[in-house]
């Protein structure tokens, strides 16, 4: 089994080691295409105003100053001769749960490989703001990662699908189960914004990610991270409300 890995917190991330690690146990051919530098947040970006670059970093090792869907384009195109098996994406450092899918580009790079007709899956682990102590923060990552990946492995996709999963912030010990769940939703817009004075005098704003608020809906990955369960939630790529469709094209006719 041929597996290609990206992230979206660029090649030197702890992470990308941790999901190495994993997919190991999986198979020896394993190809990494990542960025060179972190992506986080830039979601589904495709660079178009500037070249990338491809660098070489060892035997089937290789980044790109670009975007995660930029390393997975450059991934399949460019670097593997013939496609992969699988694409992982990840370990994120931090969670993509509910709305926050949109945004991450470590769900992006799943999202491209599924577009390109590969079995994609997006893995990232929830901090915790009190950390793990001795644990480490990708310790349930690191001992659940092969279990939650094993059924995902050869169960059936349908075409332009993805998985993505996240594993909670407690110890791998405390972990309770995997569960299948549908994705969530946050209450509010994204946390706050920060302003301040550069060294010139000049304003500038930072958006922070703290004060998210959201609503812990029965069956969704945030309730599932909450309880201490590992999500594992099935994605796809078509958008359209099915439901408005009909009152929408009502309003169009005649
Ligand atoms: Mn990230």
């Amino acid at each position: 089994m041929r597996i290609l890995l990206t992230n979206d917190d660029g090649i030197h991330a702890p992470g990308l080691e941790v999901l190495e690690a994993i997919a190991r146990q999986f198979s020896d051919d394993i190809w990494v295409c990542a960025p060179d530098e972190e992506q986080s947040g830039m979601g589904h970006a495709l660079t178009l105003t500037r070249p990338v670059r491809l660098r070489k970093h060892g035997d089937r090792r290789f980044s790109v100053t670009g975007t995660p869907t930029d390393a997975v384009t450059m991934g399949l195109r460019k670097v593997i001769d013939s496609p992969p098996d699988v694409i992982l994406s990840g370990v994120n450092r931090g969670a993509n749960l509910a709305d926050d899918i949109t945004y991450s580009g470590t769900v992006s790079a799943a999202i491209e490989g599924a577009l390109a007709g590969v079995r994609s899956i997006a893995l990232s682990q929830v901090y915790s703001k009190e950390g793990m102590g001795e644990d480490g923060p990708f310790a349930p990552a690191i001992e659940w990662g092969a279990k939650v990946l094993a059924p995902l492995l050869d169960t059936p996709l349908p075409k332009r699908t993805l998985v993505n999963v996240n594993f909670p912030p407690v110890p791998p010990s405390d972990v309770k189960g995997i569960r299948a769940v549908r994705q969530g939703f946050h209450d509010y817009s994204r946390g706050t914004v920060v302003e301040g004075r550069d060294p010139r005098g000049f304003q500038y704003y930072w958006f922070g990610l703290e004060a998210i608020e959201h609503t812990l809906d029965h069956g969704t990955d945030l309730e599932a991270i909450d309880e201490g369960y590992i999500s594992v939630t099935p994605l796809q790529l078509d958008l359209t409300h099915h439901a408005s469709l009909g009152a929408l094209a009502d309003r169009y006719e005649g």
